[in-house]
Parts: structure tokens; sequence; C-alpha cells
């Protein structure tokens, strides 16, 4: 381990005009010549583009000859493809809490340092931890931030917020009995900078028996969520259903952890979702891979999927996580459930609004099934690359400084060998990965591959 470059070389005094200590500037001048450029913004592919990279940013993106700043790195580009690094706007970060059930807190830094390297390997460069264990989680954010450990960059909820006995209450989340006990315990979680927070109101609970589960009264709740806002912390929600959607989006909720799921949403609310500007969080794969396990775990035979995971890793996916969910019928209630959110997805990016692709998984390679199954639901690819890039930058709020190739932005990007914009599988053709500026030397990182 000690022979990984540590990532994050931050200037001590360094201005930053966002608040955040993520938008620090690096030390790394890279200049990349003759690449086809896929900035992330939605714009079409640019070839023969050469991109500039002074202090960890962008500070030059141009189709003219370059010559290369004082102790520039070269990287000849010619016949490779320039994304932004991706971002996983769902996950849950393992080693925070025991599974499956994930009942128990736990402290284990050494699996999700472990799952960590797998993301990165799979190209994604920040992930937003939507749930888990918070002392776990935020020790390892700020592990990432100090470059403690080699890391995308973390941004987290921490503890989750819901009602007592109400969904997810139990899995290390904060419950609240009314908006005075409520707000007190949101000043408690507020002490530890959450990215944004996340609450939890879903009456029925996943899984094939529906369940009759409390919720946050709706008055109480549209109170801590204005309360959340005048204390400028983001928030985000689990919803199932499109009433407590629209009841979250009118409280001013800024993100949905997930698109309507239990049915076809009505007409009109992908247009509301839109006109709100409120960032949904894709999660397509958590209903697709669970569904789809059950009946075919080959893609876990995928060269992203070997490469970063032991055999015995792989085992316990294929086999033990498969039949957990297939004798739970959680793979069959998962399988129907897939084809409304395909089509929700449809209708709102269809109608402008904002999706953050998310996998609500814990592996790094899923990041690109997630993106397959975006594809799958009607999206173009390169929006695909969109939603994966800039939009998961404004799901956690920080596109200011993130999530797409343009001056002054931060410098996370990925070479890749092949064009994503003519088959989103080429996103998996990974070649270099950088944050802040910074080459992540792929094969000193902890995943299977480089154990042989
Ligand atoms: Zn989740």
């Amino acid at each position: 381990m000690s022979k990984i470059r540590v990532l994050f070389s931050f200037v001590l005094f360094g201005f930053c005009s966002t608040g955040s200590p993520w938008a620090q500037p690096g030390t790394e001048t890279l200049l990349i010549r003759n690449i086809t450029l896929i900035d992330g913004t939605g714009a079409e592919p640019l070839p023969n583009a050469s991109v500039v990279i002074v202090d960890g940013r962008i500070s030059k993106i141009t189709v003219e000859n370059v010559s290369p700043p004082d102790g520039a790195t070269v990287i000849d580009g010619d016949g490779k493809y320039l994304i932004p690094g991706l971002i996983d706007s769902h996950m849950h970060l393992p080693g925070g809490r025991t599974g499956p059930g994930n009942r128990e807190m736990i402290m284990d830094t050494e699996v999700g340092l472990k799952v960590l390297h797998g993301f990165l390997y799979a190209g994604v460069t920040a992930v937003y931890d939507s749930g888990n264990h918070d002392k776990y989680i935020y020790k390892m954010r700020s592990d990432a931030l100090a470059g403690r450990i080699v890391s995308p960059r973390i941004y987290a909820t921490g503890s989750l917020v819901a009602k007592k006995d109400g969904y997810a209450c139990c899995a290390g989340a904060t419950t609240m009995d009314g908006f005075e006990d409520g707000k007190a315990k949101l000043d408690a979680l507020f002490a530890n900078k959450p990215d944004m927070l996340k609450f939890t109101r879903d009456r029925r609970g996943m899984g094939p028996r529906g369940q009759d589960l409390p919720l946050i009264p709706d008055d109480d709740f549209s109170q801590l969520i204005r309360y959340a806002n005048d204390n400028g912390v983001r928030t985000t929600i689990h919803i199932a259903d499109e009433k407590a959607a629209r009841l979250a989006i009118a409280a001013g909720i800024d993100a949905l952890a997930h698109p309507v799921f239990l049915a076809d949403a009505s007409t009109g609310f992908a247009e509301y979702v839109a006109e709100q500007g409120v960032v949904i969080s894709s999660t397509a794969l958590l209903f697709g891979a669970v569904g789809r396990v059950e009946l075919d775990n080959s893609f876990f035979d995928d060269p992203l999927f070997t490469e970063t995971l032991t055999e015995e890793e792989l085992q316990f996916n294929k086999v033990t996580e498969r039949d957990r969910y297939a004798s739970s019928g959680m793979s069959g209630w998962m399988r129907g459930v897939l084809p409304a959110v395909l089509r929700n997805l449809k209708q709102l990016h269809d109608a402008g609004a904002i999706i953050a692709m998310g996998t609500d998984r814990l592996l790094g390679p899923m990041v690109h099934m997630e993106m397959e199954l975006l594809a799958e639901a009607g999206i173009s690819p390169l929006d695909v690359i969109t939603l994966s890039t800039l939009n998961g930058a404004k799901y956690i709020g920080v596109e200011e400084y993130l999530g797409s190739i343009e001056i002054g932005k931060r410098a996370d990007i990925v070479i890749l060998s092949k064009d994503p914009t003519i088959n989103i599988r080429n996103s998996r053709s990974i070649e270099r990965v950088f944050i802040n500026g910074v080459e992540i030397d792929r094969s000193q990182l902890d995943v299977a591959i480089n154990q042989n």
C-alpha cells in the first residue's frame, strides 16, 4: 500500500470558492493531446481535442496546437476518448454494517477500502453514500479527503432519517417522533456535516410481502425539510410511490434517491419533477441486478468483475447472494418492478428532468451495468454519459467544481480506448483514471488482478 501515491496534494491556504474541502486545487500539470473529448455536458464529442490541466484544474480545451506548459506530463490521446470521472449517486459502502440485514454497526475499513479501489478501477471518481453507519462512513470520508487512503471522493449522508419503526429505521438510522424531537436530532446530524441528508418515507417497503410501515407525518416531514433547507443542508429521500415523491418535492426536497418504482408514474409527474429541478438517482440496477441474478449470474464473468473480485468474492455474489435473493422472493419481485422503473426513467428524461446514474449496489463495476440499463430504457449513450458524470455532481450539489470537463473544474477524468457514444458498453474500456489531475495507478489498487 505504501507504494500507492497519495491522492490529493492540498495547497494549505488554497482559495476555495465553494467552501467544500473537496474543491481544493491539486498540483499536477498535464497536457492530453489529440483525444476525442466527451465533456459530460451532452455536447457532441470533439475530435482531436487537447486538454490542459494546471493545478488539478481544467485550464484549457482547444483543437489548436498547444505547447505543453512547463513541467507538464504529456499524454497522447490518439484514438482514445476522454470522459469525466464517473459518479455513483447512490451506493452504500460495505464495511460499516454487517449484511444481510445490515443490523450490526461495524468499522471494517479494510473491506471498505477494497470496495473503493474497485470503484476507482471501474472509472468511478466520486460516490454518494446513501446511508451507512455514520462513524464509519465519516471516517472513510475524512481519510479520503486527507489523502490517507486511495479512494474516489466520498460524499455521504451518514445516518438516514427515518420514522421510528418505519422503513429502514433500524440500519443505523436516526429515528424521530414529532417535529421538535426531529429538529433536535437534525441539529445533531448537521454537526457531522452531511453532504446531503437522506430521509426515508415508504409505507410498503421493498420485497414481495408488502408491509404497512409508519411514516413521518406529512406536516412534520415538510417542516423538517424546510429546517434542513434553512440550515443550508441538501436533502434526498427514499420514496417508492408518486404520492410520497410529490409530497417531498412540494416540501422542498432537492433530490430523490430512486425514481417512483412501485408503478408507472402519472402523466405530468415527469414534467413536475423537471420544473422543480429535482434530481433523481436512477437505481435501475437495484431492481435489474437482483432480478436478473436468479436467472443468469453470468454478468459477473465480465472482465471488470473478474479483474476486481477474487474467486471467493465472485462465488459469494454468484451463488450465496443469488440464493438469498431467490429464496426470499426478492429476485422475482424486483424483476416485476423493473419495467416500470425503466419506463419512469425514460419519461423523466424525455421531460427534461435531471437523472443521475446511481446503482444502489455495492460494487464499482456495477456502474457500467446501470449505464447499460439507462441505455436500455431508451436514453442515448451520449446522454447516459451526462447522467453518469455531470448529473451525479448535480445530485450531490457539487456541479460548480465537478462532473464535467469544462474550464475551471477539477480534473477528475477517465481515458477510454473505445467510443462510449456508439455503444455504452464501451464505458468499460477504461485505460487511465485521474482525480484532481493526479493519475490513479490502477496496477497498485487492491483488486484481484493485481494479486496474481
Ligand atoms: Zn440505497
